[in-house]
């Protein structure tokens, strides 16, 4: 068991099995989430759960954020870490933000003599459930890196570098874009082959033997959009908060990316809500599509 006291925040769909992962690897962490039965479900398994942000903030070493969207990571960091973390505390934020809170919490953060790294998180939750989440690391600093790469590869497979704090959470939205926006072509496909009357079976796996193919298409759409299964992976809201992070973000720089656009315009429909599946949006809304 290592003696380095890892801090963890946020046991959500993604956090609880990222931290899981730590614990069956011998780290020794210290979790904590606003909702008690999160932090049950852990200790339960063997960890240690925390009462308040500022505890794990007081007694680790490193503190890893997965947090839904960018006012919780606000006030946890700076509200929170910032206020009670010893000297030389490292913050990993993995959450998926506006790009300018990451600057803003880096601030607060390195003002106050804390490390910060953002390094968003890719891959499904059933990634992080075995241990294969994809790390996009904005780390130049070599020291930095060798110091959270055991944990990393504890809870991941793969760790891309992209660049200076803040590159990556840019990395991670652009990657969502791409994702979000091909769900939707996705559900509208399946929506137009129920239409057609055909084998959906055969709609997944004919273009995905050809150029059409897709990830989502690939690996969650057979096992959630055609079985009915709603019981949530990546909640529509998270993936309506990514389209809007990268629609705001590209407003910024004055690009209008037309099909970003007309997809937050639609809302993700059909077979995309059984593969983002929130329980009050199942597939069956494909009928009124
Ligand atoms: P989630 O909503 O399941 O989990 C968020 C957790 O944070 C919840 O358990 C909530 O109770 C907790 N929380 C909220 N406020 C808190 C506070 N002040 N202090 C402590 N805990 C608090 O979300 P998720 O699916 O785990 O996603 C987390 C982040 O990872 C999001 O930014 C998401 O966009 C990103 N992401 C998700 C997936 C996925 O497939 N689910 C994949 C990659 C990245």
């Amino acid at each position: 068991m290592s003696t380095l006291k890892i801090g963890f925040i946020g046991l959500g769909r993604m956090g609880r099995p990222m931290v899981s992962n730590l614990q069956r690897k011998g780290f020794a962490t210290l979790s904590f989430d606003v909702n008690p039965q999160a932090v049950a479900a852990l200790t339960a398994l063997g960890g240690v759960g925390a009462t308040s942000v500022k505890e794990v903030a007081r007694q680790s070493n490193i503190i890893f954020t997965m947090l839904a969207a960018s006012p919780e990571v606000r006030s946890v960091v700076i509200d929170g870490i910032v206020p009670s973390s010893k000297p030389g505390t490292f913050v990993v934020d993995m959450s998926t933000i506006d790009p300018l809170v990451t600057d803003e919490v880096a601030a607060a953060i390195q003002a106050a003599g804390l490390g910060f790294i953002d390094a968003p998180v890719g891959r499904l939750a059933t990634h992080a459930d075995r241990g294969e989440c994809l790390f996009i690391w904005s780390e130049p600093r070599p020291d930095h890196f060798q110091r959270v790469k055991p944990m990393l590869e504890a809870m991941g497979s793969t760790i891309h570098h992209c660049g200076p704090v803040g590159t990556c959470i840019h990395m991670k939205i652009v990657n969502n874009y791409l994702a979000i926006a091909a769900c939707q072509l996705n559900a509208e496909t399946l929506t137009l082959a129920t239409r057609f009357g055909l084998d959906l079976e055969r709609t997944i796996e004919i273009p995905n033997g050809t150029t059409a193919n897709n990830g989502h298409l690939k690996t969650n759409f057979p096992v959630k959009a055609l079985t009915g299964d709603v019981e949530p992976g990546f909640q529509i809201d998270l993936a309506h908060k990514d389209l809007g992070l990268a629609l705001t973000s590209a407003s910024a720089i004055k690009v209008a990316p037309g099909n970003g656009r007309s997809c937050a315009r639609l809302r993700l429909s059909g077979y995309n809500c059984a593969t983002f599946s929130n329980a009050d949006r199942s597939w069956k809304r494909i009928d009124t599509y």
